[in-house]
């Protein structure tokens, strides 16, 4: 870990205990750490040399023990709507994406915690890669400086973890972003603006609840078993009834709400009879619902719902009560929605 570990060690993914042990193996004062925390987090440094509040000694000594990483820009997509996809390139040539959603006042980055994904759900064209491997700390939180020093302009005060991967299936380097990201001399972003998105993996839901205050999103995408079994093969490990009692024992920070996402697919999952069940599973739950249209582009078998069967079903849930909005895919036509995002390796893919 820090200080023990002879090779550079990345500072962007460290929370702000793991640099202060950083900065005591150094022999350095404690409040260094909440120094070079603000130069990087902050003031978006991307090399010691002008973190000028600090001696031009200890600067050449931070540069020989550690690094500020970075991810390298293969390339931005801008979509019609205004969506950017960003495609960055790892360290080892992985490439990853993420997403920069405006929205009117604010700006949302969907950000990407794996390469890949192993979860396999028939839906999604991240599942069709498979899973490469997990992304550091670092590698997460260094999506939103990217993002923001690409973008000076943008004011990215909302961060979801929807991107590529299961944020829980990389539990350990999710929660510690999501400390630094929260973090008072961090990059500032409330813990009530940032959501992370889970295809439903039981045991992390919990743990994620007792290691940090944070929301929550459950791409739940089914009513039954049987239509949860077919498109999300989690579904077989967790069933629904499991995956609903881990949502109404999750520590709900006051005053908000699970978000239940629901992709529509044509002639599964979108009758009006599933809208009458989602109601009462939720029931016992504080959630708001989630409609999302399936981009059916790449996708074998299964079809895009009719938009007035989207309408329709979004009705049924409000009329009994339960929140819902429709969420207009954004950036379709880049390939920058939901389930889109696809790269791993090759830019072209
Ligand atoms: N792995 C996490 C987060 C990334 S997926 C999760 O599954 O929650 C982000 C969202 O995209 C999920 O809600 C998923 O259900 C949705 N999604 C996947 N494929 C999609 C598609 N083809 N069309 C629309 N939404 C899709
Ligand atoms: Fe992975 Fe989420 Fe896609 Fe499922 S929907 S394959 S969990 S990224």
């Amino acid at each position: 870990m820090a200080g023990v570990d002879s090779s550079p060690q990345d500072l962007t993914g460290m929370t702000h205990g793991e640099l202060e042990q950083f900065m005591l193996g150094l022999g350095k004062e404690r409040y260094r750490s909440i120094q070079v925390m603000k130069w990087i987090h902050q003031g978006l440094a991307d090399s010691f040399q002008g973190m000028t509040n600090l001696s031009k000694e200890f600067r050449r000594q931070l540069a020989e023990k550690s690094f500020i990483g970075i991810p390298a820009l293969e390339r931005v997509e801008r979509s019609h709507d205004g969506t950017r996809k960003f495609l960055f390139r790892l360290g080892d040539g992985n490439l990853i994406e993420s997403v920069l959603i405006p929205e009117g006042h604010h700006d949302t980055l969907c950000v990407s915690t794996q390469v890949g994904c192993a979860m396999g759900c028939r839906i999604c064209r991240t599942g069709k890669i498979g899973f490469v491997r997990n992304l550091t700390a670092g590698e997460i939180v260094s999506q939103l400086l990217a993002a923001r020093r690409l973008m000076p302009e943008s004011r990215i005060t909302n961060i979801v973890f929807m991107g590529m991967g299961e944020p829980l299936a990389n539990f350990d380097e999710t929660v510690r972003a999501i400390r630094v990201l929260t973090h008072p001399n961090g990059p500032g972003i409330s813990w009530r603006r940032l959501t992370v998105s889970t295809s439903g993996l039981v045991p992390q839901i919990a743990a994620l609840g007792r290691e940090v205050k944070v929301k929550l999103a459950v791409s739940l995408n089914a009513v039954t078993d049987e239509q949860r079994n077919a498109i999300m093969p989690i579904n077989r490990r967790y069933p629904l009834s499991i995956l609903l009692d881990a949502l109404k024992r999750y520590p709900l920070p006051r005053g908000t709400r699970i978000t239940i996402e629901y992709v529509l697919v044509r002639d599964l999952n979108d009758s009006d009879a599933d809208a009458r069940l989602l109601v009462k599973l939720l029931n016992p739950i504080r959630a708001k619902v989630n409609l999302i249209p399936l981009n059916s582009e790449g996708l074998d078998g299964l079809e895009s719902p009719l938009p007035d069967r989207v309408r329709r079903f979004q009705e049924v849930l409000i009329a009994r009560s339960l929140m819902a909005i429709v969420r207009e895919s954004r950036g379709r036509d880049i390939l920058a929605a939901c389930g889109q995002l696809a790269a791993a390796r090759d830019p072209a893919a």
